[in-house]
């Protein structure tokens, strides 16, 4: 039954950030820890440690450029330049990856839904560059994509709308209570993923980049679907802040943003296989 429910089948899709900032008040930031240097192990793949697929999005497109920086840089194209690097580099593992777009398009929020809800990956990461009215601002942040802990109302809209394929047997199958219990497990589950995802990629990106991280942080971000996979919102850097925008401008410096992502995947897999194993 276990692995009935916990099917991934669902994703969150994310209100695109710069111009959503106002959704993500009322934000926690989780502590990030350090990583240990030359403790790391670093895996050939994560294709062999159950990552297997990934959904890549680039935060807006076509007419919708994001954030722009005060020389000009469009956040819709560091998004997409960093997605792509991504895929670059996750395909050389053996990932298959899904990009929500790969063009200079806009994609309307009901298409990412799509694109992501059909592609039944093990990863939803979406690309961001931020931007405040403060141009003193300026750093790396991750926000997880789940709703607020102990949402009893989200767990129960939950149980009465999304199917959980439970065996018709099981009393849980007749009871809306006992799915909205069921559903809570599953969001919880899934929160805690991501946010150990969020922190093994700040982590990287604060030992393997010179990019200053701000941390890890929750936000109530715009749900279209349910998700039980985890699922982040990379905040790459602040287009309103001069010296961001230059480096973010720079390809060597969003190749070393990418590449310390990927570590930071890599390292999250090697946990994950490692709890997995441990469970054996
Ligand atoms: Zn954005």
């Amino acid at each position: 039954m276990e692995e009935t429910i916990l099917k991934r089948n669902f994703l969150y899709l994310l209100v695109p950030c710069a111009l959503c900032l106002a959704a993500l008040s009322g934000c926690a930031t989780v502590p990030v820890e350090q990583g240990r240097p030359g403790t790391g192990y670093k895996p050939s793949s994560i294709c062999y440690l159950n990552i297997k697929k990934v959904v890549i999005d680039a935060g807006h497109g076509g007419y919708d450029p994001g954030a722009i920086g005060r020389t000009g840089l469009k956040e819709k194209d560091v998004n997409l330049d960093l997605a792509k690097k991504l895929r670059r580099l996750l395909e050389d593992q053996g990932v298959q990856v899904v990009m929500t777009r790969s063009s200079d398009e806009y994609v309307p929020l009901s298409k990412r839904v799509e694109i992501a809800n059909k592609s039944h990956a093990d990863l939803f990461i979406s690309m961001h560059a931020n931007a405040n009215r403060t141009r003193s601002l300026n750093g790396f942040e991750i926000y997880y994509v789940s709703p607020s802990a102990n949402d009893p109302k989200r767990a129960m809209n939950a149980a009465h709308n999304i199917a959980l394929n439970l065996n018709p047997d099981y009393f849980a199958a007749r009871s809306t209570n006992l799915k909205a219990i069921l559903w809570d497990m599953i969001y919880t589950d899934s929160r805690a993923e991501s946010i150990r995802l969020a922190r093994s990629i700040c982590r990287s990106i604060d030992r393997d980049s010179s990019a200053r991280v701000i941390g890890v942080k929750g936000a109530n971000f715009y749900v279209l679907r349910g998700a039980t996979i985890p699922a982040i919102l990379v905040e790459i850097g602040f287009l309103s802040n001069a010296a961001e925008e230059r480096l973010l401008r720079s390809n060597s410096y969003r190749q070393q943003i990418a590449v310390a992502i990927v570590d930071g995947l890599n390292q999250y897999a090697k946990s994950l296989a490692m709890s997995e194993e441990v469970r054996k």
